[in-house]
């Protein structure tokens, strides 16, 4: 489904994470022929860490791009067609639905399902790239396992920082939370509840310059972050194994150009059933849920919206 055609298809989704996988799994093996545009990040958040140890069933955690590429075998080997483009825009003004992808192609559809995900904002330093996933992170509760007994870093000052830290607290033996101003933004609660860790050190007024490390093995190594005080424009280097960037997500919502109803900080709404504010259109995953934010929870979303489109498809008689 590459170039124009009048074909009304049953299901599109949008994206290619656990939600967006797990949703063409239930379509495809329901014989509704669902076709995933896979996106410029084939497999989503997860194609960007290391070891998955947390989805159940591998005991033995499991390679994060692996855990992905065995979700569209599985999603292909029941019928899915994959197309690996972006979707450009979606009008949902009327029924069927109109989308259309990079490569040029317009799609009609009778139901969507959104699975674009969220990307975690970063400080835009060049050492985030040299050691990404080898000591700088985005997601305590993905990575945090590998510096049990370590020295790590949590940056920012919000709820995600000071959930970040609080977790990581129960491993790694030192915390430093840096923030750039000298009062947390996080709620009362779960600033509270960092700051009186023993574990956790709070570095006020302080930013993170660039992240240093070892080059010389056959993996990058973290070993320092290059930290100015804004207060007295002070620098030194903090030794670290690890820095945790928790500074928020932005839902990947550009592309739909507010056309559905999202909260402040553009993140979907979505009912009960997984649908947004325009009947037939559905979200899944971290497009919309900004509190879980786990594989497993994104999966379970994606499931939810693909029974759900199911039930759409049927109740308007668009399938047999
Ligand atoms: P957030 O509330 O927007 O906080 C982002 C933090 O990062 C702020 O402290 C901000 O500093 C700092 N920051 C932003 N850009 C920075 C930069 N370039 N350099 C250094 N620091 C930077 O984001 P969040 O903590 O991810 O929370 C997002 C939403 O999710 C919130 O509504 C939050 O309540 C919710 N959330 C809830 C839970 C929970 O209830 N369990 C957990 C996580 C998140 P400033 O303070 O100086 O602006």
């Amino acid at each position: 489904m590459t170039s124009n055609s009048n074909e009304i298809r049953n299901v599109v989704i949008v994206g290619s994470g656990p939600a967006g996988w797990t949703a063409a799994i239930y379509l495809s093996r329901a014989n509704l022929s669902p076709v995933v545009y896979a996106g410029a990040q084939v497999g989503g958040q997860l194609t960007t860490t290391t070891e998955v140890e947390n989805f159940p069933g591998f005991p033995e955690g499991r390679d994060g791009p692996e855990l992905m590429a065995d979700m569209e075998a599985q999603a292909k080997r029941y019928g899915t067609e994959i197309v690996y483009e972006e979707i450009e825009s979606i009008d949902a003004k009327s029924s069927p639905f109109t989308l259309k992808a990079g490569g040029g192609a317009v799609i009609k559809a009778h139901t969507i399902i959104i699975c674009t995900g969220a990307s975690p904002k970063m400080l835009g330093l060049p050492g985030e790239k040299t050691f990404w996933s080898r000591g700088v992170h985005t997601c305590a509760v993905c990575d945090g396992g590998f510096y049990r007994g370590k020295t790590v870093a949590v940056v920012g000052g919000g709820d995600s920082a000071t959930e970040e830290a609080t977790y990581l607290a129960k491993l790694a033996q030192k915390v430093y939370l840096i923030h750039r101003r000298e009062e947390l933004r996080a709620s009362k609660i779960m600033a509270e509840r960092a700051l009186k860790n023993s574990k956790i050190e709070p570095l006020w007024n302080t930013v993170v310059e660039d992240v240093g490390g070892d080059l010389s093995g056959k993996f990058p190594k973290t070993t320092h972050l290059k930290l100015k005080n804004l207060k007295d424009n002070s620098r030194n280097d903090l030794p670290v194994d690890a820095m945790f960037v928790a500074i928020g997500h932005t839902p990947n919502t550009k592309f739909l150009n507010g056309a559905f109803t999202a909260d402040e900080n553009g993140y979907l709404i979505v009912n009960d059933a997984q649908e947004t504010n325009i009947e037939g259109v559905y979200a899944a995953g971290d497009v919309h849920d900004h509190v879980y934010r786990q594989a497993i929870t994104a999966a379970g979303y994606g499931c939810k919206a693909a029974l759900e489109v199911e039930r759409y498809l049927t109740r308007k008689g668009l399938v047999g």
